[in-house]
């Protein structure tokens, strides 16, 4: 079971369609788990952004066998980072997502629904495949590679590479 955790203000609408390709990928069930609110604690007004692990230490830890996504909705960092799309908790099996980024009108660019939903598959994927123990891939079209800018995430798919899917049916399995 894969759990969807809205933190903050997230689109219903968001959560729903990270439903199916989520299920699909790591042949899982999903659910969409209770709201929590935004840590103010975590929020760094000089660099008007989030301190992400906060966030991941707030998910109650899953059943085994389960995963957590949070999803957020304001920019988040990492130390070092000037900002991050997402972290994962890897022996906690919870991980977090933010959507701000993703939307073209972040960078002032007409909005763009299609282009959003799928760029969010993609991180929800490649975050949750931390949890199951995946690296980075070398792979540029595997969605494990890691992106560094948008144009990264754009190139890839939502989908593992033969190697990577291969990690995952065999963690299914266990
Ligand atoms: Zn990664
Ligand atoms: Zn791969």
């Amino acid at each position: 079971m894969i759990v969807l955790i809205p933190i903050g203000e997230i689109e219903e609408a968001v959560l729903e369609s990270l439903r199916r390709p989520l299920a699909q990928a790591f042949g899982q069930e999903t659910q969409v788990g209770n709201k929590m609110p935004l840590l103010r604690e975590n929020y760094y007004y000089s660099r008007n952004q989030y301190l992400a692990s906060p966030f991941l230490s707030l998910i109650l830890l899953p059943d085994s066998g389960n995963r957590a996504l949070g999803v957020v909705d304001v920019d988040i960092f990492a130390p070092g980072l000037n900002f991050v799309f997402g972290i994962a908790d890897i022996p906690g099996r919870r991980a977090i997502i933010s959507l701000i980024r993703l939307r073209q009108e972040f960078y002032g660019l007409p909005q763009d629904d299609r282009l959003f939903l799928e760029r969010t598959i993609k991180e929800a994927v490649h975050e949750l495949g931390h949890t199951f123990g995946l690296k980075h891939c070398p792979d540029p079209i595997c969605v494990m590679h890691f992106s560094n800018r948008l144009h990264d995430t754009d190139l890839k798919s939502w989908k593992f590479c033969p190697n990577c899917q291969q990690k995952v049916n065999k963690i299914q399995q266990v």
